[in-house]
Order: C-alpha cells, then sequence, then structure tokens
C-alpha cells in the first residue's frame, strides 16, 4: 500500500485554524503507472476506509459552499470525468454513502484526455455514462468546454469556455452545478471574476495547504491530494 494514512499530519497551520472544510482532489482512479496523477484503485478504497473509520463527514460541494465552509468536513473531488470513476470510484463511494463531485470537460467527453502530458489514451465519460453518475446521486460541475488553460485565452474566449460549458451541463445533466474546477489549476484575478460573471458560485484551483474557511475566496477553492 502506498497511500500514508494521516490526512493532517504535515499541517501543523491547519491544525491550530482547525475547524475548515478540506477539498480532496483526485482525477483517475486506476493502475496507470504512466499517470502520476493516477491513485491506484487500492489505494483509493484504503483512502475512503480511513475516511470513513476517522468519523470526518464527508459533504456536497454545494453544502460547503452554502454554508461558508463552517464546520471540519472533506469534500471529494475528481477532475477530467473519466471513465475509470464509474467504475473504480462510484461503487466504493455508494458503499460508504459518500458524495463527490465530478469535473467535466464538456467538447471533449466520449473521447480521450487529448490535453495530458503523461496518458493522452486515458478515456472519458460520454453524455450518457455522466447522466449515470448523476443519476447515481454525484453532481457534475464545470471543468471547461476543452480543458484549456483559461490564463492563455482571450476574454472572449473565457467567456465560451465558461458559459457554453456550464449551458450544456445544466441543459443535459440532472445534478449539474454552478461550479468550476480550472483546468490545470491555472487562474488569477481576471479569470476569477468571468467565473463570477459567468454566474459561477464557486470555482477549486489545485494543490494547496491550505483547508478552506469563512474568508476563503470562493472562486479560489483550496484543494489537495491525498500523498
Ligand atoms: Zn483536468
Amino acid at each position: 500500500m502506498t497511500f500514508r494514512n494521516n490526512l493532517y499530519a504535515y499541517r501543523p497551520l491547519d491544525l491550530i485554524l482547525r475547524p475548515r472544510v478540506v477539498i480532496l482532489m483526485y482525477h483517475s482512479i486506476a493502475d496507470n503507472f504512466r499517470d502520476p496523477h493516477a491513485v491506484r484503485p487500492d489505494d483509493f478504497a484504503a483512502h475512503m476506509a480511513a475516511i470513513a473509520s476517522a468519523g470526518i463527514p464527508v459533504i456536497p460541494l454545494q453544502s460547503a459552499v452554502q454554508n461558508r465552509y463552517a464546520g471540519h468536513a472533506i469534500v471529494l473531488t475528481f477532475d477530467d470525468a473519466y471513465r475509470d470513476f464509474l467504475h473504480n470510484a462510484a461503487p466504493v463511494l455508494r458503499k460508504h454513502g459518500f458524495p463527490a463531485t465530478v469535473f467535466a470537460p464538456t467538447g471533449l467527453l466520449g473521447g480521450r484526455a487529448v490535453w495530458d502530458t503523461y496518458d493522452t489514451s486515458k478515456p472519458l465519460m460520454d453524455w450518457d455514462e455522466l447522466t449515470e453518475v448523476s443519476r447515481c446521486g454525484f453532481t457534475v460541475g464545470s471543468h471547461t468546454v476543452s480543458h484549456t488553460r483559461l490564463t492563455d485565452c482571450d476574454s472572449r474566449q473565457i467567456h465560451e469556455e465558461l458559459a457554453s460549458s456550464l449551458d450544456a451541463l445544466l441543459t443535459r445533466i440532472p445534478n449539474a452545478i454552478r461550479a468550476l474546477s480550472y483546468p490545470g489549476g491555472y487562474c488569477g484575478q481576471r479569470e476569477m471574476a468571468a467565473v463570477k460573471q459567468a454566474a459561477y458560485t464557486c470555482a477549486v484551483t489545485v494543490t494547496s495547504r491550505l483547508g478552506n474557511y469563512s474568508w476563503t475566496n470562493p472562486y479560489a477553492l483550496h484543494r489537495r491530494k491525498w500523498r
């Protein structure tokens, strides 16, 4: 087993600042040696079992945002809408009754991770599969249309990436939420303002040592990997 069983051991600031909401970031759940972001299914199951036995509440992303990150809780997120979510993550989550949010690049569904640096062959869910995820009770947010770095886009392109993906999700997916995951985590003040303008309620970034508190910017929510 390759994971360390203590989510907080090296976060002394967080321990002082408790309570807070910790948002965990996952990508592919698969045995894929080519992808350093992939988490092995056995390790993922062990992570979820450790959370369950620790008794830390796992709450939906939208609840955390609506309650201004009150209390101590965990939120689970999965970027990229990999097909392996259905087979390797969803059954484990359902077993524990844990909610989760999947962030989908809406223009690439049914295809592969063409943007990826490590393994472009990873299949993404198609719309039917994403609908099935939603029917299982998981929420779905936007990962833009084309998984483009928003910081590389002009204002018109940013608006298109944000508005079109959200519109497609709200039209086609029953449990779609107005939440964004920035591709690659790339965002600045301009991108955050555009996300707010496009009527999203929150957006998540990539790895941070911090949890989320009442004063955290909802358009730059911190996430962490379980290392
Ligand atoms: Zn991504």
